[in-house]
């Protein structure tokens, strides 16, 4: 069965390791092209997140018997994340021209169904935290430009358009202030252009200002259940019915660090330690405002996955849960279909 994806940061592996590899396979990623393609990866989201310029806090090291409180991320220059978001944009880019017609990043709906009927694999360019656009946004037009149709104002810090979550569990969402006068602007402006707005690491705050403003479906790419896993970086159920009522839709992730209940990080936890927060949406909101967000290459996940092979498995087992196959082809393809085309202007 094909799947779309929610949330990949790929693109650091492609840095590391050169496109070549990507293109041939790189066991030391979780998605390499042909393993996508072995797998039914139909298309995803490929995030381009700049990374701190100090050593990111290990949870290990702060993990204590109540849990962990990993210190605020410090804000990223603006320049430096312009010339690194060029650079992997770039790379990106390559990688699709290398591909021989095996990648497409699309920038409609129109090339967005063309090539997931065909099985063309039909990336989505999406920038994680918006420090490499400038104050009066002349980046993002070129970004529009050059193709990004997907957008989360913030990673898991503060910069000018809002505050993203420190990860500490446990801990409720709600870490610290809302969008800026800018990051209303921001929110703006992606409506107009048809930017799709992610709402992964915002804090609860930020969430509720953007709702309030945007005319956009609701999404979270890549996050799971506070009730279920109570992380700072999860949805809360009233943040849950409002991606609901928005139309939108969560991208479950299989980041071990948002999944158990008593916040324990074990790669070797069974399938429904997922499947518990697909059903969970399910239940609550509807069938059609869920969908995979796996968060490759970006997070360490349950050995059961292992890699974008693993992806086959986890809807097996979603179907032995019960899914009839119509609803499993909304939480693995069509709810990001729809929603994309729902917020999207061409
Ligand atoms: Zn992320």
């Amino acid at each position: 069965m094909k799947f779309i994806d929610g949330h990949n940061d790929t693109v650091i592996k492609v840095k590391k390791n050169g496109i070549k590899r990507f293109l041939k396979g790189d066991r030391s990623a979780h998605l390499d092209l042909p393993r996508a393609m072995e797998a039914g990866f139909a298309g995803g989201f490929f995030a381009i997140y700049t990374p701190d310029r100090s050593v990111f806090p290990q949870i290990e090291d702060y993990q204590t018997a109540e849990g962990y409180q990993l210190p605020l991320s410090e804000p990223c220059d603006h320049h430096y994340a312009h010339q690194y978001t060029d650079y992997m944009l770039n790379l990106l880019l390559q990688a699709e021209q290398n591909s021989q017609g095996a990648l497409k990043f699309v920038s409609n709906k129109e090339e967005l169904l063309k090539y997931v009927n065909e099985g063309t694999i039909a990336g989505v360019l999406h920038i994680e935290g918006a420090e490499s656009i400038d104050p009066d946004f002349k980046a993002l037009y070129t970004y529009f430009d050059k193709g990004v149709r997907s957008l989360g104002p913030v990673w898991s810090r503060p910069n000018i358009f809002g505050e993203g979550v420190p990860y500490h569990f446990p801990s409720s969402p709600d870490t610290g202030v809302g969008l800026t006068n800018k990051g209303k602007q921001l929110v703006e402006k992606c409506n107009k252009l048809g930017i799709m707005l992610d709402l992964s690491h915002i804090n609860e705050k930020g969430f509720w200002d953007l709702a309030g403003i945007t005319n956009a479906p609701l999404v979270a790419t890549h996050s799971n259940v506070h009730a279920l896993c109570p992380i700072s970086r999860n949805l809360t159920d009233q943040q849950i019915d409002a991606i609901g009522q928005s139309n939108g839709v969560i991208g479950v992730t299989y980041s071990l660090n948002m999944l158990s209940q008593d916040g324990k990080i074990d790669a070797n936890v069974s399938m429904d330690e997922i499947t518990k927060h697909i059903h969970y949406i399910a239940d609550r909101i509807g069938i059609e405002h869920v969908a995979l967000g796996s968060d490759f290459d970006g997070t360490t996940i349950p050995s059961k996955i292992e890699d974008v092979r693993g992806v086959p498995g986890l809807l097996d087992h979603l179907q032995k849960e019960g899914l009839t196959t119509r609803e499993l082809k909304k939480v693995s393809m069509d709810n990001w279909l729809r929603v994309l085309q729902d917020t999207w202007k061409a």
